[in-house]
């Protein structure tokens, strides 16, 4: 009688810890939308590693478009924010070096101005090496002159830097990874300005973060 009682105990004891270890799951997962359609992911090796500290270099010649650098720098700072416990968990960060500065060492981040013969708005390169991007190079066409729209390009190619894919499901302005109107370099309408919460989601399951 009495090692029933004792076994009954434990049984409780163990459904408690359980409860437990469910309710503070159950925490961060509610950051996310029911209805959330994620942008595709591209593996954990084209993410950064988690807690990276990625120098940039912006191109001199943003600086003549009024708001041009500011956006950018924006833009970085908003990836930033997101890569929070509470956001996607990358702990990424961006250190954005000023001109003239020693070559970087480690992960870095190049966005430059170009003219993009095969179209769109922006093109991202990235290199991979032990299981994580260790390089990426952005070029953003010179076409793209209203800050607006820069900053929600610049978002658009950093999103490509955590791992994910065009999202061809995502409704305007749910997501970073919207296709542009492919007519107007200065489109404001079919992108976005932050990471979304559809966003954060499919970079933590991607990066593992
Ligand atoms: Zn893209």
């Amino acid at each position: 009688m009495m090692y029933r009682r004792s076994q009954r105990g434990i049984a409780r004891l163990t459904t408690i810890v359980i409860g437990v270890i469910l309710a503070v799951g159950g925490t961060s997962a509610a950051t996310k939308p029911a209805d959330c359609v994620q942008p595709p992911v591209k593996g954990s090796r084209w993410t950064w590693a988690q807690g990276a500290r990625v120098s940039v270099t912006i191109d001199p010649e943003f600086i003549d478009i009024p708001g041009g650098y500011q956006a950018l720098v924006e833009a970085l700072r908003r990836w930033e924010s997101a890569g929070s416990g509470d956001g996607n968990g990358s702990g990424v960060t961006f250190d954005v070096l000023d001109f003239g500065a020693a070559p970087p060492v480690g992960a870095t981040l190049r966005i430059s101005r170009g003219t993009l013969r095969t179209g769109g708005q922006a093109r991202v390169s990235l290199w991979s090496a032990s299981g994580s991007i260790v390089r990426a190079s952005c070029v953003i066409d010179e076409r793209v002159t209203n800050p607006l729209a820069l900053l929600q390009v610049a978002v658009h190619e950093i999103g490509h830097t955590f791992g994910l894919a065009e999202c061809d499901e995502c409704e305007y302005r749910s997501s970073v990874m919207t296709r542009s109107s492919g007519v107007d370099y200065n489109d404001t309408t079919s992108g976005a300005g932050w990471p979304s919460a559809c966003d954060n989601a499919a970079v933590r399951e991607n990066g593992g973060y």
